[in-house]
């Protein structure tokens, strides 16, 4: 199955000025970040924090484009597709915002927010926009006596519905889902997360899933890309990353995320110190100031991302930022694979 969106390399720095003689500085917000995702799945993408995963949701729905690396759309590379073929894959990629009430308008009513998509892009006359609107509302629980109503007239969860309507107005293929229901209270998270699911069956959408929040990343990623300081720190399927996490950063991130299971026992593991500013990252792994494991190379080379097999039974191997991973100093680790698939003894 071909790849909805394949990135390599990707990077994305902004120009700045910094301190009292506004000193120019370069900021990496995204330093490397290499993933693919196939029709229908979802990618998950964690991190805390500061950590790139907001300033990927951009250069995946293209409002900012990458620095560099490649980046495919639908089978287009972003960076030097044509203003056309760009106006086509923004139609195909949409993004719900965490803040549900921060972004519908609150003068309009839901009929016109839903159908101001189509006004801008589509030549649908006035009948078959309240059709595919209706429609909508009915798709996301709503009934139609919603469309002549006000924002303020819903609740947090009835408006993230209205959010995902809209989203799904121009029929994308791809949905940027940024922190979808980190606003929400905890009853009407789940609410949420199963409408979205039952969308993505009917629909065949594709998923990419921003988060802070592993347990919530659990029930809904096929695959989760964890993210340091603009880096990649580990891909894996989700299984993989909870049943056999390989990052010492995935293994923290982990160990303060509360399990249902009360008899279930994770390690505890403290991150000490804050995440380093982006202004000036560690040298070598951008962790090691954190790294409970770490040695001198670490603090020397940058690690490379590396195929781990852990265990036949996930889909792919793991992909992991560490040396101590690779070469086997960390309690756990899985084995490299080489480019041909051969796995190291
Ligand atoms: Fe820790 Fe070193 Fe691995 Fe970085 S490369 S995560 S510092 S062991």
């Amino acid at each position: 199955m071909s790849a909805l969106i394949e990135a390599e390399n990707v990077t994305r720095t902004y120009g700045v000025s910094r301190g009292a003689f506004r000193t120019p500085a370069t900021v990496h917000a995204v330093a490397g970040a290499s993933f693919s995702l196939e029709k229908g799945k979802t990618l998950a993408i964690v991190g805390e924090s500061g950590c790139g995963k907001s300033t990927l949701a951009r250069l995946i729905t293209m409002i900012e484009p990458p620095s560099g690396g490649s980046l495919r759309i639908d089978g287009k590379e972003i960076a030097t597709a044509g203003r056309s073929v760009l106006r086509d894959l923004r139609r195909t990629v949409q993004i719900v915002f965490q803040n549900p009430y921060g972004s519908l308008n609150p003068r309009q009513k839901i009929g016109t927010i839903l159908e101001e998509p189509l006004v801008i892009n589509t030549r649908l006359k006035a009948a078959e926009r309240r059709a595919r609107a209706l429609d909508m509302l009915r798709r996301v629980g709503l009934r139609p006596e919603h469309y002549g109503r006000y924002p303020h007239m819903f609740s947090g969860g009835q408006r993230q519905r209205i959010a995902v309507a809209r989203a799904l107005m121009l029929q994308p293929k791809i949905l940027v889902l940024d922190e979808p229901v980190s606003a929400l209270d905890v009853s009407i998270q789940a609410q949420i997360l199963n409408l979205l699911a039952d969308l993505q069956d009917e629909l065949g959408l594709t998923y990419v899933f921003i988060s802070h929040d592993l347990s919530v990343v659990r029930f809904v990623a096929d695959d989760v890309l964890v993210m340091y300081l603009g880096r990649p720190a580990e891909i894996a399927p989700v299984e993989a990353i909870f049943e056999a996490p390989q990052h010492p950063y995935t293994r923290a991130l982990l160990s303060a995320t509360p399990v249902a299971d009360p008899d279930a026992r994770r390690e505890q593991i403290k991150l000490e110190g804050e995440l380093p500013s982006p202004f000036n990252p560690p040298s070598g792994c951008p962790f090691h100031p954190r790294c409970p494991h770490a040695r001198k190379v670490c603090v020397d080379v940058r690690p490379d991302l590396v195929d781990i097999l852990i265990d036949e039974r996930y889909r792919t191997p793991t992909r992991v930022t560490c040396h101590g991973i690779v070469e086997g100093w960390i309690e756990g680790a899985g084995r490299p694979v080489d480019a041909l698939g051969h796995v190291s003894a």
